[in-house]
């Protein structure tokens, strides 16, 4: 095995395209350079970087994974104002590690990746701007929620007031004193209802499915606290590790859907509503009717109160469609129709957590697409590597997990394993290196089963789901995952 950072003689030199600058591209560069790994480019489809966090402006985002665990564990920060800091606060940590590491100067911004190919045991990569590249190893670091979902409602183009979606923030659209309405109820639109309701004139929230919210505080780190990370780095450590331990109990409360952790959630959350939503009509519209941590958990310390603020509404009707002057609704028991009047519509309705690094056209070998390969659905082996798409490793993709974890974490934990696989190419053990159909196969299959206990199958809808009802995420213990990231199974891979 060679050190970090030296170069054996004679290795295969290998050459990489790292596709995406967010959270899991930079480290995927800060660990390739580590290892010596240093001829690399990545390519970035936005102007800057950061992915997620370049993409979401919204007032009020934030992470709902405390800051001192959302932190590459190689660069941990003392810096973190609160213990769920905001989102252009996380954008500027992403910045400072990726300037720290020269990573900038290695991206072509605004280059998204279009095709990818490959032919002769190399990858020939092409970019929209008609940049072409031909590299050993591509580094699939594209993200999950990227993709907008915009809602199929009627009339959807003739809203005549100002109309974008939640990850599209229009900061040029006053809000202040307007009348802002917002369709959704996942994390980002309590997160920003919890922010602009003092602000807006009217907030009106359209509901179609009520959110478990559980509660938690959001405290700010005095200067004395941060003074004392900054002086004894090991407090910095314990921290990260300390909240490590705490989500990996949470990961075995989701997983197991009889567990004395869930009930715990189910618990807090029951008592969230009910102490702190006073008026009886309005607690029974905002009660879910689906167990907590069903859909993925919400975290707020301000929901329930701005909700109740003289200027905001909850809407439970159904939406009959937009009109130019706002969205209509229709009671279900009356049939009567109210418009509701709005400057400003946020379209909080989530992302198309199904796809991954497309649109990109992706061939593999002996011309077999990705799009014939995920024609049912997206899948590959350990979330990283898939058969007859040699040396191609994704990060944060198909069936990882996604739930409320550190994904920081998950990603490092990935990258470990694709680096093992790496050292393998570079050793000349494989030139060509992709999971065995089998392994796939059986992993999935094993992974379908065990998805059967969770608590994401006991009967609501959420971007978990695929489209047979089977959540699309890892349905082990962290501690399991982490293990299976320890090192490859030499015969999970065929080798050519
Ligand atoms: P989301 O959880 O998928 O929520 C989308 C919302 O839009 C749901 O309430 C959904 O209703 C509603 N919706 C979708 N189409 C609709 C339609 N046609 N009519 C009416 N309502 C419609 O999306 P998100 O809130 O953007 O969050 C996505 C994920 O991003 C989160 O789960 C989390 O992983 C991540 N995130 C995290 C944070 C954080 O760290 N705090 C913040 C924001 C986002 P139904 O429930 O009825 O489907």
């Amino acid at each position: 095995m060679q050190r970090p950072g030296s170069v054996d003689e004679g290795a295969r030199h290998l050459r990489f395209a790292i596709i995406g600058a967010g959270m899991s591209g930079i480290l995927s560069a800060v660990k390739l350079a580590e290892a010596g790994l240093t001829d690399f480019t990545i390519y970035e489809k936005n102007d800057g970087l950061g992915g997620t966090w370049y993409e979401n402006t919204y007032p009020g985002l934030a992470c709902d994974v405390p800051s001192h665990l959302y932190s590459y564990s190689f660069s941990l920060s003392p810096d973190w104002s609160r213990r769920f800091s905001p989102g252009a606060e996380i954008r500027s940590y992403f910045e400072r590690v990726a300037g720290e590491h020269g990573i900038d100067e290695r991206t072509r911004f605004g280059d998204e990746v279009t095709h990818c190919e490959f032919i002769d045991g190399r990858w020939h990569v092409e970019t929209a701007a008609g940049h072409q590249d031909v590299v050993d190893v591509v580094i699939a670091a594209t993200g999950v929620l990227h993709h907008p979902n915009y809602p199929d409602i009627d009339g959807l183009d003739t809203f005549e007031g100002a109309m974008f979606h939640s990850s599209r923030w229009d900061h040029d659209v006053p809000i202040d004193g307007a009348k802002v309405g917002i369709i959704g109820t996942g994390s980002t639109a309590v997160q920003l209802v919890g922010a602009i309701t003092e602000r807006v004139g009217r907030l009106t929230l359209f509901q179609r499915t009520a959110q478990w919210i559980m509660p938690q505080d959001n405290p700010a780190y005095t200067e004395v606290q941060r003074d004392d990370y900054r002086d004894h780095p090991e407090r910095l450590e314990e921290s990260h590790s300390n909240l490590r331990e705490m989500f990996g109990l949470f990961a075995n409360a989701i997983i197991d859907s009889d567990s004395a952790e869930i009930a715990f959630i189910e618990n807090a959350c029951k008592a969230n509503l009910e102490d702190n939503v006073h008026d009886p009509e309005l607690r029974e519209r905002l009660r879910p009717e689906y167990r907590a941590a069903c859909k993925r958990l919400v975290i707020s310390s301000n929901f329930y109160d701005a909700i109740q603020q003289p200027n905001a509404a909850l809407i439970t009707d159904g939406i009959e469609r937009i009109e130019a002057k706002g969205i209509c609704t229709k009671d279900a028991s009356t049939n009567e129709t109210c418009l509701h009047e709005l400057d400003v519509l946020v379209l909080a309705t989530g992302f198309h957590a199904d796809a991954f690094m497309r649109p990109m056209g992706i061939v593999g070998r002996d011309g077999h697409t990705m799009a014939e390969e995920w024609a049912d659905r997206p899948n590959a082996y350990l979330s990283i590597s898939i058969p007859e798409f040699p040396n191609f490793f994704m990060l944060n993709g198909p069936n990882g997990p996604v739930g409320n974890f550190s994904l920081i974490e998950v990603a490092e934990l990935q990258f470990g394993y694709i680096l093992a696989l790496i050292e393998q190419l570079r050793s000349g053990g494989a030139g060509e290196l992709s999971a065995t159909r089998a392994a796939m196969e059986e992993f999935e299959a094993a992974r379908v089963e065990a998805a059967k206990k969770t608590i994401w199958v006991t009967g609501c809808r959420s971007w978990y789901l695929d489209d047979r009802g089977i959540p699309a995420t890892w349905p082990w213990s962290f501690a399991r995952f982490r293990e299976e990231m320890a090192a490859p199974k030499s015969e999970a891979f065929e080798r050519r």
